[in-house]
């Protein structure tokens, strides 16, 4: 039980890969806020996992793309359970489509999602986390972030700029106590990935030296390790969990 009292708020946590880091963190002893957009049931059945299992969860509804709701939320979690000390910024979505037919809303959908969701959801906590001198945030990025993906101009330049983000912050906040790491997944199959045609799912396990596609809770568990004693002294960087299909 290496989070035995500290309180998390894992974002986009109703569904995919999400919900298996607020599993994970719930069974490490955290108390987790499992936010959610619009899938009320599926976060109420997550939480109901979590306190079966004896652990302590409670759902919290916000759009984290609107900075109010972010704000809201972060506040209603510190008043729900005291404090914040983790913070795992998840929540994402996807409108794949090439550049020359990608629409002005295709990206603005994917960025303010990915990327500002992620720069509301920090700036709502990282306050609190200063004052307290104490913090562990974790970003969810991409391997689409890191090496491009055609189809992607909106996602990947999301999830590069989430980098800069994690980097920067790191260094902002480091002589407080917190910690901002990023996770790059590659492919999961989840409700994100399920339209991707097949043959293209083929060619990224083929060129995957382990030779499967990631599971939630493979990703799950870099990020426990993330917000954990053992990672500590660990800040600003970006933890590839994708069988070995990029490396930098
Ligand atoms: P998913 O199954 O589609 O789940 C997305 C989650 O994000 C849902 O819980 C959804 O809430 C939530 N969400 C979406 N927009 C939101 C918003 N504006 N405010 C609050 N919550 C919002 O996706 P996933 O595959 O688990 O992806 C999770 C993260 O991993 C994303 O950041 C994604 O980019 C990243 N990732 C995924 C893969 C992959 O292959 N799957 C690879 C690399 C990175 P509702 O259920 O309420 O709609």
């Amino acid at each position: 039980m290496t989070l035995e009292g500290k309180v998390a708020l894992v974002t986009g946590a109703s569904r995919g890969i999400g919900r298996a880091i607020a599993l994970r963190l719930g069974a490490s002893g955290a108390a987790v806020a499992v936010n959610y957009r619009s899938a009320a049931a599926e976060a109420d059945a997550v939480v109901a996992q979590i306190a079966g299992a004896g652990g302590r969860a409670a759902a919290f509804q916000a759009d984290v793309s609107r900075f109010a709701e972010a704000e809201r939320l972060v506040g209603e979690v510190i008043a729900a359970f005291g404090r914040m000390d983790i913070l795992v910024n998840n929540a994402g979505t996807t409108r794949d489509t090439l550049l020359a037919s990608m629409s002005e809303d295709d990206w603005d959908i994917v960025v303010d999602t990915c990327l500002k969701g992620a720069f509301n959801c920090c700036r709502a906590a990282i306050r609190p986390m200063m004052r307290q001198r104490y913090g562990r945030i974790v970003n969810i990025t991409s391997v689409a972030g890191l090496a491009g993906q055609a189809g992607q101009v909106n996602y990947a330049a999301a999830k590069a700029g989430l980098i800069g983000l994690t980097k920067s912050l790191a260094k902002e906040v480091g002589p407080r106590n917190i910690t901002v790491n990023a996770v790059a997944p590659g492919y999961v199959p989840t409700d994100l990935t399920a339209s991707l045609p097949a043959d293209m799912v083929k060619n990224w396990i083929e060129f995957t030296p382990l030779r499967r596609a990631a599971t939630p809770e493979d990703i799950a568990a870099a990020v426990a390790f993330l917000v954990s004693p053992d990672a500590d002294f660990i800040t600003g960087q970006v933890i590839s969990v994708d069988g070995g299909l990029i490396m930098q």
